[in-house]
């Protein structure tokens, strides 16, 4: 069977980037073995509060990021949609634009998965995409509900990401650092540094605009 141009999506709010969704990114990337690894940052996510910071600053720090390295990219298209992000949206717009031949996989964690069945038209997912789950070590799946059914019916294995334009749900052990934004911004706005849980330049960035010093930041 041909094998498919693949690209997979890393979402989040990334509010800010640090070094976790970093490496988790490029790990993932080597272990799909994907021609491209698309970060994407939510404009207004549904299943969490607002973010801390404007899209705008969020994109900035994610391109500063990302600069000099090739083998992450930024996908811009939910920052720039107004109003709610959608996944299902984001995939059917991709799904236009790249057309039926090309392997689509959307990354989310095991925490994501749990959720899905309250995702706005979560059953169409699987039709426009592959859902890539990273899970922690020592990690459980369900053992019965809407998940667990999807895991007997669509559960399939890194090799079919190349084979299948979409459809299948894979599993992926991984271990995570333990950074987390949350921790950050809580840092900052207690007056401590974060310095090298996040990259130099978005550290740079954030004291620039005087990010985070306050739990309820807005930006331009
Ligand atoms: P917050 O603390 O604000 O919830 P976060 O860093 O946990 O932030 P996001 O910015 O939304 O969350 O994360 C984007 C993606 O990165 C999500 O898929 C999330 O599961 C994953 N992620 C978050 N932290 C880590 C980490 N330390 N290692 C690997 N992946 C992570």
């Amino acid at each position: 069977m041909k094998k498919l141009h693949t690209i997979a999506l890393f979402g989040g709010t990334f509010d800010p980037v640090h070094f976790g969704h970093l490496r988790m990114a490029l790990e993932l990337r080597e272990a799909l073995g994907v021609d491209e690894m698309r970060i994407l940052p939510s404009r207004q996510p549904r299943h969490r509060e607002s973010p801390g910071v404007s899209a705008e600053h969020r994109r900035q720090m994610l391109a500063l990021a990302l600069a000099g390295g090739g083998e992450l990219q930024l996908d811009e298209r939910e920052l720039l949609r107004p109003g709610p992000t959608y996944t299902v949206d984001t995939l059917e717009e991709l799904r236009g634009e790249l057309g039926e031949e090309v392997s689509i996989s959307f990354c989310m964690g095991l925490d994501s998965l749990l959720t899905l069945p309250n995702w706005h038209r979560w059953e169409r997912l699987l039709e426009l995409a592959h859902l890539v789950v990273v899970a922690r070590p020592g990690w459980r799946l369900p053992g019965e509900g809407e998940v667990a059914e999807l895991l007997e019916r669509q559960g399939g294995g890194v090799g079919q990401l190349h084979r299948e334009p979409c459809g299948r749900l894979v599993v992926r052990e991984q271990t995570l650092l333990p950074i987390s934004a949350t921790d950050i911004r809580q840092l900052i706005a207690a007056g401590r540094s974060p310095r090298y849980l996040l990259p130099d330049a978005v550290l740079e960035y954030i004291e620039n605009n005087q990010l985070y010093r306050t739990a309820t930041e807005s930006g331009p």
